[in-house]
């Protein structure tokens, strides 16, 4: 059976997903609900319920046979129209691919990228799709990285390490009830993959957001992530910017940018901890 995954979007060129230039593949669906989210119709699949369908200016949707509602890119004039009105944190944008169809998108690019990064949702919800295409992208030559959320075991199944190049961890939050709060998952596996994607030499970069007046648990995550990656990987430390957040949320994160001086203490205290390659963003 052809293995099928869905895609929320393809960016053919990204330099903000990776070194150097990199097509970024976006799949849909998460398993956190973080509030900070810049992407939240990424996190739920669509349950067909049809309202996006009624708002559509251009009747680029409708339902099929099925009564699934389906999307005609060649009708949308990606007003997002459809993501505004949706209430389930989902997108009708998505195609349903297989593995040899997003190899021919990458296919193109090829001569002008280092590699692919798959990203999301989290992508890792589709680790055997991903499993075949690195295996395709690696005979072109090109590295994979993984842009990951940390829910997934990867020393239970380490498969997809053996044909990436490594991870790109989100340690959100260290604190308990702090991370709990902000992306309503447990964080143990996400600690848990920071130290063994470290010990099998597959972990790129982690990232952390520093929010607004939280100093305690900003200070708390940099100094647990530094004690730990030390020199050995990159540490990026992104300023939270509420573009993209729901409105609900900015109500209590904060409806503007982190102050750039005050990020920079937490990379000058991850390089004072040895995480000497610390960087903000
Ligand atoms: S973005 Fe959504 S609402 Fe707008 S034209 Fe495309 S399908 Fe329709
Ligand atoms: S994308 Fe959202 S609004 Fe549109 S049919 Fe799916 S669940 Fe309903």
């Amino acid at each position: 059976m052809t293995l099928l995954a869905p895609v929320n979007k393809i960016i053919p060129f990204s330099n903000v997903d990776g070194p150097s230039n990199r097509t970024a593949i976006f799949f849909q669906g998460c398993c956190f609900n973080c509030l900070f989210c810049h992407n939240p119709e990424t996190i739920n699949m669509c349950i067909s319920c049809g309202d996006c369908v009624k708002t559509c200016p251009v009747q680029a949707l409708s339902f099929n046979e099925q009564g699934k509602v389906v999307w005609d890119s060649n009708k949308c004039v990606q007003c997002d129209t459809c993501i505004k009105t949706c209430q389930h944190n989902s997108s009708p944008k998505i195609k349903w691919m297989s593995v040899d169809e997003v190899v021919q998108e990458v296919k193109r690019t090829a001569p002008y990228i280092e590699g692919i990064t798959t990203s999301g949702g989290e992508c890792t919800l589709w680790n055997d799709f991903l499993i075949e295409l690195y295996k395709e992208v690696k005979l072109l030559g090109k590295t994979c990285l993984i842009d990951s959320n940390g829910s997934f075991d990867f020393e239970k199944d380490p498969r997809i390490l053996e044909v990436s190049d490594g991870v790109m961890l989100d340690v959100k939050a260290v604190g308990e009830k702090w991370n709990n709060y902000l992306i309503g998952y447990d964080r143990t596996m996400i600690l848990k993959n920071l130290e063994y994607l470290l010990k099998v030499d597959k972990l790129y970069e982690v990232r952390t957001i520093i929010f607004p007046n939280r100093d305690k648990e900003n200070e708390k995550t940099v100094r647990y992530v530094s004690n730990i990656i030390k020199d050995k990987c990159f540490y990026k430390i992104i300023r939270y910017r509420p573009f993209g957040v729901r409105e609900e949320y900015q109500e209590a994160l904060g409806d503007f940018t982190t102050d750039e001086d005050y990020a920079q203490k937490y990379v000058e205290l991850a390089h004072s901890l040895g995480a000497t390659k610390a960087y903000i963003i």
